[in-house]
């Protein structure tokens, strides 16, 4: 019997880095897989189409230096594309500097209009089609991006965490937000570097840090400063606070996948989900994932694309 609960919405999507980003993940990844996040999407892609699960991946514009490779994904029928930024926001240095004297990550406007451009011109080039969809790396856009999303012909950005209570809005004319009303994969679930006693020790850095600085409460400002570096040198970064993670194993963050999922559906009437395609397949092969995509069978899973976007 369909219920209300199968009838909203499920989007699937994940975020895919080129091999120049020199994060954990990709690290990892080269080192015990032989394999980059263009492998894994290439893999994840597969998956999607054996289980009939409409996927959305955010390229970063560079991954389209692989020609081939990005070929071989477009022709999948079960994978749309976005957008996630030129080149992961790199290098670090240069946005912590922006962090701290905009308070903007990302960077000042002319530098995010440039970006997103490029990101757009090397993608169109590529596909021939528009691109529409866009997610910043590490949830990092803020009022100037939505304005430059706009007037660059995007429909939906994708890139605000929001776990209690979630809403597509139109945030700018034409422009909609659908956020992630999930927990995303790579800061709740145990994987290559992100392990249990990598946590631990980040957690226990930031206490001891923090506790220094305590005694001069004058210098907010530099300790914000510092603690985003140790963020950063830590491979954690963003608005949400990576550094006091819930962790879980595969099979404990899938069940708490499906429960969320359920739980998103019938309160806000969608669930987005963010699963990356490394950090799939440095938890366990894709194993889970599978078996969630399996799972999902029974849901209307959509294209970010074919959101009904109407408020
Ligand atoms: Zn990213
Ligand atoms: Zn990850």
């Amino acid at each position: 019997m369909a219920t209300k609960k199968n009838k909203n919405p499920v989007f699937v999507t994940g975020d895919v880095h080129d091999p120049h980003l020199r994060g954990y993940d990709n690290k990892w990844l080269k080192r015990n897989q032989g394999m980059d996040e263009i492998d894994c999407a290439i893999k994840y892609g597969d998956i999607a189409e054996k289980y009939k699960i409409p996927v959305t991946l955010f390229f970063t514009g560079k991954c389209f230096a692989s020609e081939k490779r990005m070929k071989s994904l477009h022709a999948k029928s079960f994978v749309e594309f976005g957008a996630h930024t030129y080149n992961g926001l790199q290098p670090s240095w240069i946005h912590l500097i922006f962090k701290l004297l905009l308070k903007s990550y990302y960077g000042p406007y002319k530098y995010q209009r440039r970006d997103i451009i490029k990101t757009q011109n090397i993608m169109e080039d590529f596909s021939g089609e528009p691109v529409q969809l866009w997610r910043t790396h590490a949830y990092q856009s803020n009022n100037n991006t939505l304005d430059i999303l706009r007037k660059t012909g995007f429909r939906v950005i994708s890139d605000e965490v929001c776990l209690d209570e979630a809403k597509i809005l139109q945030v700018r004319e034409g422009l909609h937000s659908v956020p992630i009303n999930t927990p995303p994969d790579h800061e709740n679930l145990y994987h290559g570097v992100f392990n249990e006693t990598r946590l631990k020790d980040n957690r226990m850095i930031m206490d001891k840090l923090s506790s220094i600085f305590r005694v001069h409460p004058t210098r907010a400002n530099v300790i914000r400063f510092i603690k985003e570096v140790i963020k950063t040198i830590l491979g954690r970064r963003g608005k949400v606070d990576f550094t006091k993670p819930l962790a879980y194993n595969v099979t404990d963050y899938f069940d708490l996948l499906k429960k969320e999922t359920e739980k998103a559906l019938l309160r806000d009437g969608y669930a987005m989900i963010l699963l990356h395609p490394g950090c799939m397949e440095i938890a366990d092969g894709m194993k889970g994932l599978e078996e969630f995509f399996q799972y999902l069978k029974k849901f209307k899973v959509s294209f970010v694309g074919d959101t009904k976007l109407n408020s």
